[in-house]
């Protein structure tokens, strides 16, 4: 199949050009920046449109479904992104305006370049190559993109908005395919890819306490505010226990060849014969730490309004990343007994970590074999991502665990770590290989 890369930076250019803002409060959400990315999406992909069935769930949600000639036995494919990107920042840093989808030195600029417009480019312009072509999925075949993914999905998530649409339909999936992941290029030329076969859990935990108030002239011993303090430094020095996951073994021994540090790759070789000594090393690099346990990171914090004031309520917010295995609950009882008993604990907003999915599955093994196809020799490196997506509302409905977090890109060190930072970009020679996976993934899926 032909690729016509400039067809495709043009399409990103214009997605980009749209600012799909998320903001955590829904009433100013600008809805008509969605319904503006709906029309252009629209008007670039006809042929998508066509053989689709396009819906809008809840304000902004899309979900495309194509039911399929029915010949595969493979339950449907899923793909997912989502349309919202974060504020732009300081406007004044970004080396180019941050919806101006400029092209330069290489790169497109712009917010939503990378996280996660250029997967539902990606994903669009596959179909519509396919479509060209007379493809006919012989699978059902949905396309599934939130508006509040960059907030954790706030009062109303998108995501299990769609997931529960398909839940009413009694529609079970075969395979979920999510953005983030992809073809890993480090700086001293080593290739590997990542896919995510499970992700952590989330939580906002807020500690306060109560107290009299009162002038700050005459004040007692301890504020309020003294008092979370010292909760906070309680919590900094008594995390979670580390724990050791299935999926970070299976992480840990695949990443060993690639590791640089010669003592650090020989205890990765046998995880669980070298857990005390790793863990100890792990618990010193905050990317390690985070692969081994439940992190608590303090975040926020209030006291009285004015500095003459002694603070009535004073709190702390404390933002947690839940592994795989743990829940809510654990994360309270640990927060129960390591904290004094007059400080308050709530919940405000967290959902326990999804399923860790399975990589003995026939989508796994078309992944790799795309992959193998695509990079021979290349390791695949199942692993667990730190962050949220959307991929973790659709787990239930994904029978044969195999919801992935896995993309066609190329990242290498031009890419600079930029998702969320200001100067998103994404190198313009990307994007023709994440296309052709996708092409890929379409046409041998359910064979
Ligand atoms: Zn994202």
């Amino acid at each position: 199949m032909a690729y016509d890369n400039n067809l495709f930076m043009e399409h990103l250019r214009k997605m980009i050009q749209i600012p799909t803002v998320s903001n955590a409060d829904p009433d100013k959400m600008d809805v008509d920046a969605f319904l503006k990315l709906h029309a252009y999406l629209e008007e670039a992909y006809p042929l998508v449109h066509q053989k689709m069935t396009r819906e809008v769930i809840g304000r902004a949600g899309l979900l495309y479904t194509w039911k399929g000639n029915g010949k595969s036995s493979h339950l449907p494919l899923m793909m997912t992104a989502h349309l919202d990107v974060v504020p732009e920042g300081d406007w004044s840093m970004w080396k180019y305006p941050p919806f101006s989808g400029e092209v330069a030195e290489g790169f497109i600029w712009g917010r939503g370049a990378t996280d996660s417009k250029c997967n539902i480019q990606a994903y669009m312009d596959a179909l519509e190559l396919l479509i060209a072509e007379g493809f006919e999925p012989e699978y059902d075949l949905y396309f599934g993109f939130g508006y509040n993914e960059e907030i954790m999905g706030g009062p109303e998530p998108a995501a299990q908005l769609i997931a529960d649409t398909l839940r009413e339909r009694n529609v079970k999936l075969g395979c979920l395919i999510d953005e983030c992941g992809g073809i890993q290029k480090t700086a001293d030329g080593d290739q590997y890819g990542t896919i995510y076969i499970c992700e952590k859990g989330y939580a906002d935990f807020e500690f306060s306490k109560t107290d009299n108030g009162g002038h700050s002239a005459v004040p007692d011993k301890h504020s309020a505010l003294g008092r979370v303090c010292e909760a906070a430094c309680i919590l900094e020095a008594n995390p979670m226990k580390p724990v050791l996951t299935e999926a970070a073994v299976k992480q840990m021994e695949a990443t060993a060849p690639f590791i640089k540090d010669e003592h650090l790759a020989e205890l990765c070789r046998d995880v669980r014969k070298n857990w005390d000594e790793l863990c100890s090393l792990m618990a010193e690099n905050p990317a390690y730490n985070a692969m081994i346990r439940t992190t608590t990171a303090v975040t926020m914090a209030g006291g009285s309004a004015q500095a003459n004031v002694m603070p009535e309520r004073a709190w702390i917010v404390a933002n947690n990343r839940l592994l795989p295995g743990q829940t809510l609950d654990d994360l309270w009882a640990h927060y129960k007994e390591i904290l004094p008993e007059d400080i308050d604990i709530r919940l405000v907003k967290g959902s326990n970590p999804p399923a860790v999915q399975s990589t003995d599955t026939y989508a796994y093994k078309l992944i790799s074999s795309i992959v193998e196809d695509k990079y021979p020799g290349l390791t695949l490196i199942p692993s667990m991502l730190c962050g949220g997506t959307d991929s973790r509302y659709y787990c239930d409905l994904c029978p044969t665990n195999s919801v992935y977090r896995f993309t066609g890109l190329s990242w290498d060190p031009r890419w600079d770590g930029v998702s969320h930072k200001v100067n998103e970009r994404i190198p313009c020679d990307v994007l023709e290989n994440n296309v052709d996976f996708y092409v890929r993934l379409f046409r041998q899926y359910g064979k």
